[in-house]
């Protein structure tokens, strides 16, 4: 069952964001752990900050597990760095897998959905099992930087959602790398010799499913993702709605 607004009723979000906005990594971390241990997790699709993120948690000995959205349709380079970094932190990362196969779709829905209706697939490869996931969960730790973006602008370092308006649960998310810059994490990333994917180095500057990823340049660091389509997220930083 994933949070309870009743469980922590002395939590105070707005509080503890505003706190945060100037704390460092390893001290949201902490405080993440003391208070929700492995219920708090972190979800990773290997951009730079998640890295971070991972590699501060194993610093300090905080064993959030790790766990990645795998809809089936990733870049071999994606699927080869998984494996690289459950070496280099040594963890495993837990694939959370779709109902169906990218087969079982097309018959489904007839081929390349991603093509004809990008947000349905997005639903049925990202979002659901990510709702899965959040169900059992109290806390989820995401990458986001406000500077990725005009969508991501507003985020705020802890958020919390209902997430289940039935039976009353919600669900708190840590951004803790919201006011991080591009640069900071790719210095950090170098310094301590992170392995990232190799498609960065190739020209990607965000790195998705291989059919709604392109090089792009541009301001935005999410230029590349659904080439002619108006969309900028997958679904999975919106579906929650409004914080509360
Ligand atoms: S990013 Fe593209 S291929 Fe991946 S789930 Fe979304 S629409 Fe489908």
């Amino acid at each position: 069952m994933a949070f309870l607004l009743e469980k922590h009723a002395g939590l105070d979000v707005h509080a503890e964001t505003a706190r945060f906005e100037t704390a460092p990594l390893e001290e949201m971390l902490q405080w993440t752990w003391d208070r929700f241990g492995d219920r708090a997790q972190i979800g990773t699709s290997y951009q730079g900050s998640g890295l971070v993120i991972i590699h501060h948690a194993r610093k300090l000995g905080l064993d959030f597990p790790v766990f990645t959205l795998d809809t089936g349709l990733l870049f071999p380079e994606t699927y080869e760095l998984k494996q690289r970094l459950e070496e280099f932190f040594g963890i495993q990362i837990q694939s959370l897998d779709p109902a169906q196969t990218v087969t079982e779709q097309h018959e489904t829905y007839g081929g390349n959905l991603w093509e004809s209706n990008p947000d349905t697939c997005c639903t049925l490869r990202k979002v659901l099992p990510l709702q899965q996931k959040l169900s059992h969960i109290d806390v989820w730790i995401t990458g986001l930087r406000r500077n990725q973006g005009e969508t991501r602008a507003k985020t705020g370092i802890l958020e919390l959602y209902e997430f289940d308006k039935l039976r009353g649960n919600h669900i708190l998310k840590l951004n803790p790398m919201a006011n991080w810059s591009r640069e900071a994490v790719w210095d950090y990333l170098r310094e301590n010799k992170i392995p990232y994917n190799p498609l960065h180095d190739r020209g990607y500057r965000t790195i998705g499913c291989w059919p709604c990823t392109k090089m792009a340049g541009g301001e935005s660091e999410r230029a590349g993702r659904w080439e002619g389509f108006d969309k900028q997220e997958c679904g999975i930083h919106t579906f929650l709605g409004s914080n509360i």
